[in-house]
């Protein structure tokens, strides 16, 4: 065989000459660019390989002394890493938050990283920088609904920003936090502000003996690390319970009070729109009022539920999101747009000055470089995929494809209803929910024998179990898991299907064959038997 050398030749050839037009990375390129689900489909093979021998393709630690030829190398690359990867484009995988993707972005992505544009400063990236303010603009005008003078006003101001582009909803939800925190402790007297004198100073100044965050128990995982990162502490996170799914504002309220009455202080209220498991949205006009009286910052983290305002038949699920300081977006989830798109918004085009850096070689004082005001440093021009996104469906395109999810989950729901083995634990209000397998006998038994309950639901928890990871396994579908306490057995949380039905090409068959598949591995499972003999034992 031909083999590669390392010379400046070959270098230059790898920087500059396209292979030629039989090669083996042509070959996929065009494929790609063609037929993606079909490209996926033969590429990315529903085999049973444990990932204990996958380790096994990726367990060399040295780097490769010799050059490869990049044909060679991507024929390698489809065999070890393509063919077992997640074919999250299938319609048959509904445990997703990130699925299929219009076709477009396959060639903007090209154009993305062909143009390799650094979004940190303007020398870097000229026209991205006005169109990454313009997406933010128009997302901060589908939640805020600012109008024309507000725009033209803020849009392009060097000294202000609408929000932030990032990577996803958990550089956002930093970032909310992070402008919270230092507009809280900002400068007064000697004191030069926390982000200059740090937290310490700043409990000092201010006198307070504790910081909190609160949220429900649906809050995502990322305000944990949020609260770790910027020295509130994890455990200064409050997750109150929610049986019910979403934040019950007399609840915050009480606890906020008692934790300022103590001489603590809360920091923010985070109100979730479209939790993550779920699908449930907090009571957002409540919990402005909530965050008024506790004269906390008002965070929503609508990361997932955000693009539901693209809708107007369902945008009064969000009402009020308006009232917000701060909004998470993510691009990357129910705008079908490539992942590396969050955002975050500011209602006040001022508030994200509290985290302004300036540098003497970038990011000069009165340039308009986005890097002033975010976490990250080098960005790419994702924003670019989100600004043709939006071009390419408009707001129009948006709502259909919201308005089919919601109604695919409704239609979901009904056939779990309707079917004897299975129990809906949540209800789904955007295209999220969650269900269970219950065998008919067993509801009659949670009916009629109610001090069965505890040893059953544990019994059904590892038959949840025990069907998700053998479909997983068979690799033909996925639904994922998680745990969660609902209001029909408050006192015990119960192991749940979840699945997020934002695949637009999922329809009603494949959602009928997955229930089929998930009572065949129900049946032929030994916790049937074993459910079998709890519930006879009883009768
Ligand atoms: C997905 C999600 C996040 C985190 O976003 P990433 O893009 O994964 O960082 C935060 N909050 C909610 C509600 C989410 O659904």
């Amino acid at each position: 065989m031909n083999k590669a050398r390392a010379s400046l030749e070959h270098l230059y050839r790898v920087f500059t000459a396209p292979e030629g037009s039989d090669s083996k990375l042509a070959q996929i390129e065009q494929h790609l660019s063609v037929n993606l689900a079909d490209f996926l489909s033969r590429h990315v093979v529903a085999r049973a390989t444990s990932l204990e021998q996958i380790e096994q393709d990726f367990n060399d630690f040295r780097v490769p002394e010799d050059p490869e030829f990049v044909s060679d190398h991507a024929e390698k690359l489809l065999n070890k890493l393509v063919a077992n990867s997640v074919n999250t484009y299938s319609p048959q995988f509904i445990g997703h938050m990130t699925s299929a993707l219009p076709y477009f972005h396959m060639p903007l992505a090209k154009l993305l990283v062909g143009l390799n544009q650094n979004l940190v400063k303007i020398e870097t990236s000229k026209a991205f920088t006005p169109l990454e303010r313009q997406v933010l603009g128009m997302m901060h005008q589908l939640v805020y609904q600012g109008d024309e003078a507000f725009y033209s006003t803020y849009l392009h101001s060097a000294n202000h920003s609408l929000g932030a582009f990032c990577s996803g909803g958990t550089i956002a939800n930093i970032s909310a936090l992070w402008v919270a925190r230092n507009q809280l402790f900002k400068a007064r007297g000697r004191f030069r502000g926390i982000a200059k004198s740090g937290l310490q100073g700043a409990m000092q100044e201010y006198g307070y003996n504790r910081l909190v965050v609160i949220t429900s128990q649906r809050g995502h995982y990322s305000l944990r690390k949020a609260a770790d990162l910027l020295g509130i502490g994890r455990d200064n996170l409050i997750a109150l319970d929610c049986p019910g799914q979403t934040l019950d504002p007399a609840r915050a309220l009480e606890m906020g009070q008692q934790i300022q009455a103590e001489g603590g202080k809360v920091l923010a209220l985070v109100g979730i729109a479209g939790t993550t498991e779920t699908g449930h949205i907090d009571p957002l006009t409540e919990l402005a009022a909530v965050a008024n009286q506790l004269e906390c910052h008002f965070h929503v983290d609508a990361a997932w539920g955000g693009a539901t305002l693209f809708s107007n038949q369902y945008r009064g699920l969000l009402a009020c999101i308006e009232l917000a300081d701060s909004v998470t977006l993510d691009a990357h989830k129910q705008m079908y747009v490539p992942m590396g798109a969050g955002m975050v918004l500011f209602k006040d085009p001022d508030a994200s000055n509290a985290v302004r850096h300036h540098a003497n070689y970038i990011l000069r004082e009165g340039s308009k470089d986005l890097g002033a005001t975010t976490l990250e440093g080098s960005r790419n021009g994702m924003a670019m995929m989100l600004y043709a996104a939006m071009h390419i469906f408009g707001r129009q395109g948006y709502q259909l494809l919201i308005d089919i999810s919601i109604e695919k989950a409704r239609h979901f729901a009904n056939l779990i209803n309707h079917h004897e083995d299975f129990e809906l634990t949540t209800e789904p209000t955007l295209c999220l929910m969650t269900y269970r397998c219950v065998p008919s006998f067993v509801k009659q038994a949670l009916l009629e024998a109610p001090h069965l309950q505890p040893a059953l639901n544990s019994k059904l928890d590892e038959l949840t179990v025990w069907i998700q990871k053998s479909q997983r396994e068979a690799g033909k579908s996925f639904v994922s898991r998680t745990r969660l306490t609902i209001e029909k057995y408050p006192d015990q949380p119960i192991s749940v299907f979840r699945t997020v039905l934002a695949n637009p090409l999922t329809n009603s068959q494949h959602l009928q064959e997955i229930l089929r598949e998930q009572t065949e591995i129900a049946r032929r499972s030994p916790l049937w038997n074993e459910l079998q003999a709890m519930c006879l034992q009883e009768a």
